[in-house]
């Protein structure tokens, strides 16, 4: 049974989906943090597939990868960052995850001959999905977040099951805070709270009273409009929030709390006595970013380049990086498969940083390898994730240690060096799937590096997602040529990091592992903070590129 002190707050979502429920639920998450609770969020998502691992990054953007190895929402994302709590394989749920389960259990025959239906079969099941999180983390509240707009079909049996769980943990351990949007309407000069009220019906119809409602506006709202929206949704006017828009997402902690929203939840909602708000960490992440005096850019070279969603951890890692050194910076979003092309070339070489993230396939590796060789010779700073570290180990393997041809087997399984190749034990039970690395694992970190003096310990854990390693056959060719193994597994089995020795470059540097999603606004990713530092470096140090020559050659072509 859930403790019997944990509260549970649910986020729902009305009028247009993408209103970033996801950042709402997190910054109450950091308002309740704030003030001495412990808190754990959650996402359901309503769509079918049983996890967001198979979907195109286009549909869904970027897969957050938790501690625990589970592919998830990227709202798990905004999560970690604004609690600084890992999530983990409970918190995200999807329709086809709940479907999956009930459906397992039928087979076996555990509904002895029932007939299994949507109410109670699946709505039991959601239900015990937001217990497991009180019951597993003993935690203060559990703030869970409904995929998708009221109204939709598919959202139905997770409102259902929402709209059924105070009866078994109490109403006053409950709290529904409804998210809508209120439009401004150019023509007629107004600002219309008809969507609201619709949305807020709808919940009504369904049979949740929302206790909060926060409102999605460009301009805050007036003292007039909250009333106004108050006096239908029967709520005093303490609980209309206006969630106006603001320039840095990180500031919307800060826009709740100046409006009381974590005093109206803890006191007026749940009549909980709570220290005073120590925001202060995140104020200083706020100033210094306000603060930031220069700009850099930062070539990125990917595959998904057109949906910026597609790489948000990493966004969000070079952003934290950026503020830490004082600087705003500027991504140029390079189609990999544009490499080569004059133009794109001329970015590449204005860039201050060159980084490759993540990827799977063969479409556009090729750039992404030419990518690399004009940030070695031109002494770019470099920084490959995952498969961007195959990317720099081939490139290396084929322009520095002589062998032509050099690829990794995912993209070319003919090739006379494959230098990135699945495991022995990994080919025999490839036909099964699942034969992909997930999760957090120990990376030992090698004395005398960029990366261990980047980390500063011995020993680190970073998140994994991948099949690929770096071929051990041909490991000692790729060393005596200069690359240096800087990370590898605790074993020293497998290769975690490569870099070339700071004498030969300014930063050249790629992990099998994914930084970016254990980077903090106030404690970047450690190897992007040293990739955005030496990135800065190149660019000048403090100066703003508006006083830049615009003719500098290195700047003269980037847009
Ligand atoms: N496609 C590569 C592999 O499976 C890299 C994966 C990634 O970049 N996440 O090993």
């Amino acid at each position: 049974m859930a403790q019997p002190e944990t509260r549970f707050i649910f986020i729902t979502g009305g009028v247009v989906s993408s209103l970033g429920k996801g950042i709402a639920a997190a910054s109450i998450g950091r308002l309740l943090r704030s003030r001495g609770f412990t808190v754990q969020l959650q996402k359901f998502d309503p769509y079918i597939n049983v996890d967001p691992g198979t979907m195109s990054p286009y549909q869904h953007g970027e897969v957050f990868v938790t501690e625990d190895g589970a592919e998830t929402d990227l709202d798990l994302g905004h999560y970690e960052r604004f609690t600084d709590a890992n999530a983990s394989r409970a918190s995200n749920v999807t329709a086809g995850g709940i479907y999956n389960t009930v459906i397992r259990r039928e087979r076996r025959g555990d509904y002895l001959g029932g007939t299994v239906q949507v109410v109670p079969h699946i709505t039991d099941e959601i239900k015990s999905r937001v217990r497991v999180m009180a019951d597993s983390t003993d935690v203060d509240f559990v703030i869970t977040e409904i995929g998708g707009t009221v109204g939709d079909i598919e959202s139905l049996p997770f409102l259902e099951a929402i709209r059924q769980f105070p009866a078994e943990v109490g109403r006053r351990r409950c709290m529904f805070i409804h998210l809508t949007l209120v439009p401004y309407i150019g023509h007629a000069g107004e600002l219309k709270t008809k969507p609201t009220q619709h949305s807020i019906n709808e919940l009504r119809r369904i049979g949740i009273n929302a206790d909060m409602l926060i409102c999605r506006s460009e301009q805050p709202l007036s003292a007039e409009i909250r009333k106004k929206i108050a006096l239908f949704a029967s709520l005093p006017v303490e609980a209309v929030t206006s969630g106006y828009d603001v320039p840095d997402v990180y500031s919307v902690p800060l826009a709740f709390h100046s409006q009381g929203v974590d005093a109206f939840i803890l006191d007026d909602h749940f009549g909980l006595e709570a220290p005073a708000p120590d925001l202060s960490s995140w104020q200083r992440y706020l100033d210094r970013s306000a603060a930031v005096s220069s700009e850099i850019t930062v070539a990125l070279v990917g595959k998904y380049v057109q949906l910026e969603d597609a790489y948000l951890s990493v966004v969000e890692a070079l952003r934290h990086s950026g503020v830490h050194h004082g600087t705003r910076v500027r991504i140029d979003w390079i189609d990999s498969e544009t490499v080569g092309e004059a133009g794109v070339d001329a970015r590449l070489r204005g860039a201050d940083g060159i980084l490759v993230p993540g990827g799977f396939g063969g479409r556009g590796f090729e750039g992404k390898i030419a990518s690399a060789r004009i940030a070695r010779e031109e002494q770019i700073p470099f920084l490959g994730v995952c498969l961007g570290m195959h990317v720099l180990v081939s490139e290396f393997a084929r322009h520095v240690a002589e062998m032509p041809g050099a690829n990794s087997t995912e993209m070319d399984p003919e090739t006379p060096f494959p230098v990135i190749d699945l495991l022995p034990e990994q080919k025999e039970i490839a036909d099964m799937g699942g034969t992909m690395r997930l999760g957090a694992d120990p990376v030992k970190l090698h004395e005398g590096t960029w990366a261990r003096d980047a980390y500063g310990e011995p020993v680190v854990y970073e998140r994994h997602r991948h099949r690929y390693e770096v071929n051990n056959h041909l490991k000692r060719k790729l060393q005596s040529a200069g690359l240096v193994f800087s990370g590898t597994t605790p074993d020293e089995r497998l290769v975690e990091i490569c870099e070339l020795p700071r004498e030969e470059h300014p930063f050249f540097l790629a992990s099998q592992f994914h930084p970016e999603f254990k980077s903090r606004p106030d404690r970047p990713a450690p190897l992007f903070r040293e990739f955005v530092g030496a990135a800065h470096r190149r660019a000048g140090g403090q100066l703003p590129k508006a006083e830049v020559n615009v003719t500098d050659a290195r700047h003269a072509t980037t847009p």
